[in-house]
C-alpha cells in the first residue's frame, strides 16, 4: 500500500467497514488506526498498519434545493457529486485538481482549488461534521459546536477521529462549461504580476516551466477561468487513457522533462487566448490520464508543495527555481497558485501568498535537494503541504505549523492522540 506518489510503501491491507456501527466497533477494538479515502494524498498520511477505508460510506443523506446544502457520508467522492449535481445546476464550492477524492479526505486535508483567493478552502464551506472519536462515540462538530474540535479536524489529516458524514454548501452554476483565458508570461516577475492583475478572476492557476533558466526563469502559462453563463450542463468527462503499467524509470529524465516543459510552454502562441472548455478539462486535466503516477516508475515520486507569504514570495520562488533548474531535476509539471487569507484551522496549509507544487522522481539525490529546498522555504517564512508530504522532518513541520502543540492538546482532550496514528504523524513527532 502507498499514497498516490507510491512512496513510501508498506505491506498491509485496508479494512472497509460496511456501516457507521461497524466503523465504531472496529475503532473501539483497534489499538491504533487511520482513516483512508481514495488514497490521493501523496505520501504516508493515510498509511498505517491498520487502515479503515471509507469505500462503503458512500450515501447521500439530504440535499436542500434552495440553499444547496448537501449532507453525505464521508466516502462519497467529488466525482460522484460532480456527476449527480452538475446536471442539476450545482458544483463544488472548492475543488482540488482531481475529482477522485472523498469528502472525508477533502476535509481532513482542508483542500484548496484555483479559487482560494476568492472562496477560501473546502472546509470554509462545511457547516457540520459527524466525527467518530477513539471511544467509539459519534459527536457533531460545527464552527460553533465544539469549535476546537472543528478547527482541529478541518485540515487535521485524520488525526482527531474518523469523519462519518458532513454537510457542505454547493454553488449554483448555469453551465457545465468554462470561459478560459491563457496568458503567457516570460519570467517569474511577470507571472506574479499577472496573478495580481487577475485578482478579480474567479479561478487562476499557472503552469511553470521549472527548467527554464536565466531571463526565462519562471516563464509560465497563467490560466484564468469563469463559469460560462450558458451552455450544456452535461458533466460527462471525455474518454481518458490509462497508463497500463509502471513505466521504465529512465523515461522521465532531465532531457525529456525539459523537452516536455518547453513544448508545453510553446503550445500557446498568443497571450490572451480565449476559449470555451468543459468543466472537466478546466478543473481535472490530469484525471483523463488514469494511473499517471505510474509514469514515474516502480519507485514512485514525491510531490513538493510549499507556500510562501506574499512579502517574500518573489525572492523565495526565484531562489527555489534557480536551485531546481540548476539541479536539472525539474518537475514534469509545476503548478503555481495564489492564496488569499489563512483560516483558523490549526493545520490548514494555505496562508496569504504563493504556492508552488513540483514532482520529483524518487532517486537518492532528490532527498538532499529537497532538504536544501526546505531550508530556503523556511528562511522565507513558508511551510509544506501535509497531504503532499512523504519526507519532511519533524523540525521542518514544527517550524511551519506552530499550532501543532495546540492541535495535540485537542487530540489529547478528545482521546484521539493514542488512537489515530499515521506513518506521517509518527514521522512528524505528533505521535511517538
Ligand atoms: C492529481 C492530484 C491533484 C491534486 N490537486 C490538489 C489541489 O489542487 N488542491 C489540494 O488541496 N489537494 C490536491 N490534491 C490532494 C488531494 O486533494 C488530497 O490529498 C485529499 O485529501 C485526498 O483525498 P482522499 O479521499 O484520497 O484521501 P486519502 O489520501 O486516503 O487521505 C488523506 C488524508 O485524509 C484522511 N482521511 C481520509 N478519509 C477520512 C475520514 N473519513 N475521516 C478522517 N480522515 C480521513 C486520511 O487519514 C489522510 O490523512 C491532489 C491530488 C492528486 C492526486
Amino acid at each position: 500500500m502507498s499514497g498516490w506518489g507510491r512512496y513510501p510503501q508498506i505491506e498491509t491491507e485496508v479494512v472497509y467497514p460496511a456501516s457507521f456501527s461497524d466503523c465504531s466497533q472496529r475503532i473501539r477494538s483497534a489499538d491504533r488506526v487511520i482513516a483512508r479515502g481514495l488514497g490521493r494524498s501523496y505520501g504516508d498520511s493515510s498509511l498505517y498498519q491498520n487502515m479503515l477505508g471509507s469505500r462503503y460510506l458512500d450515501r447521500y443523506v439530504a440535499f436542500d434545493e434552495e440553499s444547496g446544502l448537501l449532507t453525505c457520508s464521508a466516502g462519497v467522492s467529488l466525482d460522484q457529486i460532480v456527476s449527480t449535481f452538475v446536471p442539476r445546476g450545482w458544483f463544488l464550492p472548492v475543488t482540488p485538481g482531481t475529482r477522485f477524492v472523498t469528502i472525508g479526505g477533502a476535509i481532513a486535508s482542508d483542500v484548496h482549488g484555483k479559487n482560494h483567493h476568492v472562496d477560501g478552502t473546502f472546509c470554509d464551506h462545511v457547516d457540520r461534521i459527524d466525527l467518530l472519536l477513539g471511544s467509539g462515540e459519534v459527536v457533531t462538530v460545527t464552527p460553533d459546536e465544539k469549535p476546537d474540535l472543528f478547527r482541529a479536524t478541518c485540515g487535521g489529516m485524520g488525526l482527531t477521529g474518523m469523519i462519518l458524514s458532513a454537510s457542505l454548501k454547493l454553488r449554483r452554476i448555469k453551465s457545465g462549461e468554462m470561459e478560459q483565458t491563457i496568458i503567457k508570461t516570460p519570467d517569474i516577475e511577470a507571472t506574479l504580476r499577472a496573478f495580481e492583475e487577475a485578482s478579480g478572476a474567479s479561478y487562476s492557476v499557472a503552469w511553470i516551466d521549472c527548467l527554464a533558466r536565466g531571463k526565462a526563469l519562471g516563464r509560465s502559462l497563467l490560466v484564468l477561468g469563469e463559469h460560462a453563463q450558458k451552455g450544456s450542463l452535461n458533466a460527462k468527462p471525455g474518454q481518458g487513457i490509462s497508463i497500463p503499467c509502471n513505466m521504465p524509470s529512465g523515461l522521465l529524465n532531465p532531457l525529456t522533462v525539459k523537452l516536455f516543459n518547453a513544448l508545453y510552454y510553446n503550445k500557446v502562441l498568443h497571450s490572451g487566448k480565449k476559449s470555451i472548455v468543459s468543466l472537466h478539462s478546466f478543473f481535472y486535466p490530469l484525471d483523463s490520464l488514469q494511473n499517471w503516477n505510474r509514469l514515474y516508475g516502480r519507485k514512485g515520486f514525491v510531490q513538493y508543495q510549499f507556500v510562501l507569504p506574499k512579502s517574500s514570495g518573489l525572492e523565495g520562488i526565484k531562489h527555489m527555481l534557480e536551485r531546481i533548474s540548476h539541479s536539472g531535476r525539474g518537475s514534469f509539471l509545476a503548478v503555481l497558485k495564489v492564496f488569499g487569507s489563512a483560516n483558523d484551522n490549526l493545520l490548514s496549509f494555505p496562508m496569504e501568498g504563493y504556492t508552488l507544487a513540483l514532482d520529483f522522481k524518487v532517486e537518492p539525490a532528490v532527498f538532499s535537494l529537497l532538504d536544501e529546498l526546505d531550508r530556503i522555504m523556511l528562511d522565507h517564512g513558508g511551510r509544506l503541504y501535509l497531504t503532499k508530504d512523504s519526507r519532511m522532518s519533524e523540525e521542518t513541520f514544527k517550524a511551519g505549523y506552530p499550532a501543532w502543540a495546540d492541535f495535540n492538546e485537542i487530540r489529547t482532550r478528545y482521546q484521539a492522540i493514542d488512537k489515530f496514528v499515521s506513518g506521517q504523524s509518527i514521522r512528524l513527532g505528533l505521535n511517538s
